[in-house]
């Protein structure tokens, strides 16, 4: 089968490599069929992060099912599913606790895409092992376009997570996003009024993010220098922009929150005295998705979000090389024609 690998910085190429085996009676071999790009991942493609390569890419894609081991009961092959970044086994006190980031069955951080915690491969392959089928995979419904869902994964459940969870904490809620990846920003405005959100405000740089915000039903029109006057309930922090992490978190009204899911590898300065006096709290970490994949599946079939307006390449395997390394939008490699999951 093949494998798109990163094998040195700034370079993508397919190898071939050994077909994955069932390993365990708990495990399935999966086909990713669409497979979506992390904003994660040109970083890693660059070398950018402490993630060296080689490595095999890729975290977010629906996948076919092709084969199960004989105590997996919630899969069948042919089923269409997704397949969540993170390799986790459902049943230790970490993942009981719901936090499958920390998952102790498996070594520490084991996830696809990365060299962390073993290799797992990516899913931009061929093929791909899943250990632990029953507790990781979650079949699409019905009429769901798998391209739609491909970044359910990682990227689109992560911004529902980040908005939908301080907004419900809050009445009429006001959010700010602050975006400067390629798509976590305005996924977190599609998510942010999904969650009930009053007024969702846009915060970036970049001419094209800022369309698709405001198309998006979000005020793009921020001052880019003008305080941000303690005005917002809940801020999703989706920049990996230090100045302006710390303008969106001088924006929190008091007893706000801020969730911050723009990955920064150096540590910020951010503003603890500011912060102190309002009282707010801000979370930060890696997004435990599968609980939240059947919410974000409901939420792009009543198209409540709408993940395609921010993927606006589709590629096949050979083109995938080059979207996935030229700093565009995100994009979506499909590995062959794709019809919405058949009626079962
Ligand atoms: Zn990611
Ligand atoms: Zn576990």
């Amino acid at each position: 089968m093949q494998e798109l690998m990163v094998t040195a910085p700034g370079k993508l190429a397919w190898i071939d490599s050994p077909s994955p085996h069932l390993a365990s009676p708990d495990g399935a071999i999966v086909r990713p069929i669409a497979s979506a790009s992390c904003d994660l991942d040109r970083r890693l493609i660059a070398g950018a992060t402490p993630f060296k390569p080689p490595f095999a890419i890729g975290h977010e894609c629906v996948a076919e099912v092709l084969q199960t081991g004989e105590n997996v009961r919630s899969v069948q092959p042919g089923d269409l599913i997704c397949v969540p970044w993170k390799i986790a086994c459902g049943q230790c006190a970490q993942c009981a606790r719901g936090l499958s980031t920390a998952c102790t069955a498996v070594q520490k951080y084991a996830a696809y895409g990365v060299p962390a915690g073993g290799h797992w491969g990516g899913l931009f392959s061929e093929e791909v092992y899943v250990p632990y089928a029953d507790a990781m995979l979650v079949p699409l419904p019905v009429g769901t376009n798998p391209l739609a869902v491909a970044s359910a994964s990682d990227n689109l459940t992560d911004a529902w997570v980040a908005a939908s969870t301080p907004i419900k904490r809050h009445t009429d809620a006001r959010v700010l996003v602050v975006g400067g990846t390629e798509s976590l920003g305005v996924l977190a405005v599609q998510m942010a009024r999904a969650a009930g959100a009053s007024q969702v405000d846009y915060l970036d740089t970049d001419d094209y993010r800022r369309a698709m915000a405001e198309l998006c039903g979000a005020n793009v029109e921020i001052g880019a220098h003008s305080t941000l006057d303690e005005r917002y309930d809940v801020v999703v922090a989706a920049t990996r922009d230090e100045q302006a992490l710390n303008r969106g978190l001088l924006g929190l009204a008091p007893g706000g929150h801020c969730s911050c899911i723009g990955i920064m590898f150096e540590p910020p300065r951010i503003p603890l005295f500011g912060m102190y006096m309002r009282n707010v709290t801000m979370s930060v970490g890696a997004c435990n998705v599968r609980p939240h994949i059947p919410k974000v599946l409901d939420l792009v079939n009543s198209k409540q979000c709408d993940p395609m307006l921010v993927c606006p390449q589709i590629v096949d395997c050979d083109d995938a090389l080059q979207a996935l390394i030229q700093p565009t939008a995100k994009c979506i490699m499909v590995r062959e024609r794709i019809t919405t999951s058949p009626q079962t």
